[in-house]
C-alpha cells in the first residue's frame, strides 16, 4: 500500500514549491480584487490642511469661551465668507469671525468653528448663543493620513475602501501581482462537453466549469483545455498545451484503474512528483508535482472530491501565486448538531450548513456526503474540518468550519 500523505504536509509541500508571481501596473479602476505588490506610503498628509467639519463661523475661542457670560458677549464682526474650494484672505482678529462652509480651510487666526445652528447672524455681525469647546468642528491636517506612514501593506487584497484611499493618495496606477493562469483539463471517455450531444453512456463534464469558477473566485485566470480521452497520447497532447500556464489542474484518471493515465503521463513528461495519495476524505487519490515549472495537480474525478481538494490545495497555491499574505479561508467554531463516527485515520471535510440559532453558531451536514453528490456543495456554506484522529463527534461538540460563503 502506498503511503498516505497528511494534508498538513501536502500543504507545506505545495506552498514550498510556489513563489508569488511578478507584478504589473494597473489603472485604479481595474484594481479592485487585485493583490497589492507594493507598500503604499502616504506622499502627503490627509486632510492636507485644517478644514471645517461644519457650516458655521471660524472664530477665536478666546472670544466665545464658556467662562464668558454668553448673553453679554458682543456680536462678532463678520469680515469675510469662505466657501469650500476657496481660502480666506483675511486673518481672524479679536472680536471677528469668518463665515465658513464645510470643507473650507480654517482661516489664519481662528482656532474654533461655531456651527451655524448656535449662531444668530445678521448682515455684518454674528451673535453666538451657545459656546463650543476649543478646537471644535475642525478636521486637523493629517488626522486621517500622516505623510510617510504606511497606509496599505503589500499583500493586501484591494477592496473599495483601499481603492478610495489610493485615490486620496493620488495613485492613478498601482502595482499589483499578476493573476495566475490555470489550465484545466477534464479526462474520461465518459465525458461530453456542454454543447455536445450525449446519450446514456455519457455524463456532462461539470468539473471543468466548477474548477474554472473556483479559479476565478481565487483571483486566477482559467483556461479550459477541454477533455482528454482515456488514452496516454490524448492526455499528453492536452497536458502539453497547459504547460505554458502557471498551474495545471487535471480531474479524473488519477486512481489505479486500467484507464487512469495521469500518473503514467505525468511521469513520462518528467514531472517531479511530490505525492499521490492524501489522508483525506473526500479526495484520497491526489497527485502534485512540477512539470517543467508548471505546478501540476491531478484531482480526483468525482465532482465533490475535485472541489474539496481544490479548496485545500490548489486554492492555497493560487493565493500564494497572487501575492496574498493570508492564504487560508476564514474558519469559525460552531456547535455540531449531529452524531458522526469515523475511523481515526483520515481528515474529513463534511459539507456543512452554518447558521445562527439563538445567538450561537451551529452547523449541520447537508445530508448525503457521497463524493458524487454535488448538491452537497450547492447547499453548503462551509466545510466541517474533522481532524484525522477524531473518531466520534456528538451533538453539542464544537467543530472547526472553513467558511465558503458568508450567507449565514
Ligand atoms: P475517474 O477518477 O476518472 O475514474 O473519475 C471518477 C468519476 O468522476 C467518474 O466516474 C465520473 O463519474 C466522475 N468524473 C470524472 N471527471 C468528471 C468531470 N470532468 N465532470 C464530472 N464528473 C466527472
Ligand atoms: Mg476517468
Amino acid at each position: 500500500m502506498e503511503k498516505l500523505t497528511l494534508l498538513k504536509e501536502a500543504q507545506k509541500t505545495v506552498l514550498d514549491a510556489t513563489e508569488p508571481l511578478g507584478c504589473e501596473k494597473v489603472g485604479l479602476l481595474e484594481a479592485l480584487g487585485r493583490v497589492l505588490g507594493e507598500d503604499i506610503i502616504a506622499p502627503r498628509d490627509n486632510p492636507p490642511w485644517n478644514n471645517s467639519a461644519m457650516d458655521g463661523f471660524a472664530v477665536r475661542w478666546e472670544d466665545i469661551k464658556k467662562e464668558h457670560e454668553i448673553e453679554k458677549l458682543p456680536a462678532l464682526k463678520i469680515i469675510e465668507d469662505v466657501q469650500a474650494g476657496t481660502a480666506a484672505k483675511k486673518t481672524v482678529g479679536p472680536g471677528e469671525a469668518i463665515r465658513i462652509m464645510t470643507g473650507a480651510p480654517v482661516p489664519e487666526g481662528a482656532d474654533t468653528v461655531v456651527r451655524v445652528e448656535y449662531t444668530e447672524p445678521s448682515s455684518d455681525s454674528v451673535r453666538i448663543f451657545q459656546p463650543e469647546p476649543k478646537g471644535a468642528n475642525i478636521r486637523q491636517r493629517g488626522e486621517d493620513v500622516t505623510q510617510g506612514a504606511t497606509i496599505i501593506s503589500k499583500g493586501t487584497r484591494l477592496r473599495p475602501a483601499e481603492v478610495g484611499m489610493l485615490a486620496i493618495l493620488a495613485k492613478s496606477f498601482v502595482l499589483v501581482h499578476q493573476r495566475p493562469r490555470v489550465a484545466i483539463l477534464a479526462t474520461g471517455d465518459e465525458l461530453a462537453d456542454l454543447d455536445e450531444r450525449f446519450d446514456e453512456t455519457k455524463i456532462v463534464n461539470s468539473n471543468s466549469y466548477g474548477i474554472a469558477a473556483a479559479v476565478h473566485e481565487a483571483g486566477g485566470i482559467p483556461l479550459l483545455l477541454g477533455i482528454a480521452k482515456d488514452e496516454p497520447a490524448s492526455f499528453k497532447e492536452k497536458i502539453s498545451h497547459g504547460l505554458t500556464c502557471d498551474v495545471l489542474v487535471l480531474s479524473g484518471g488519477i486512481s489505479m484503474g486500467d484507464y487512469d493515465f495521469t500518473r503514467a503521463v505525468f511521469t513520462e513528461l518528467g514531472a517531479d512528483m511530490h505525492f499521490w495519495k492524501l489522508a483525506i476524505r473526500p479526495g484520497q487519490p491526489l497527485a502534485f508535482g512540477k512539470i517543467r515549472g508548471t505546478l501540476a495537480f491531478g484531482l480526483p474525478g468525482n465532482p465533490v472530491s475535485s472541489m474539496v481538494t481544490f479548496e485545500q490545495l490548489v486554492r492555497l497555491v493560487l493565493m500564494k501565486l497572487s501575492g496574498h499574505c493570508h492564504l487560508e479561508r476564514p474558519t469559525v467554531r460552531a456547535v455540531f448538531q449531529e452524531k458522526l463516527s469515523k475511523r481515526g485515520d483520515r481528515r474529513h471535510f463534511l459539507r456543512g450548513i452554518l447558521r445562527y440559532e439563538n445567538g450561537a453558531l451551529t452547523v449541520r451536514t447537508t445530508g448525503n456526503q457521497g463524493s458524487g453528490i454535488l448538491t452537497s456543495m450547492v447547499k453548503a456554506n462551509g466545510l466541517i474540518d474533522v481532524p484525522e484522529e477524531v473518531e466520534q463527534i456528538n451533538p453539542g461538540d464544537l467543530v472547526t468550519v472553513q467558511v465558503l460563503s458568508r450567507d449565514f
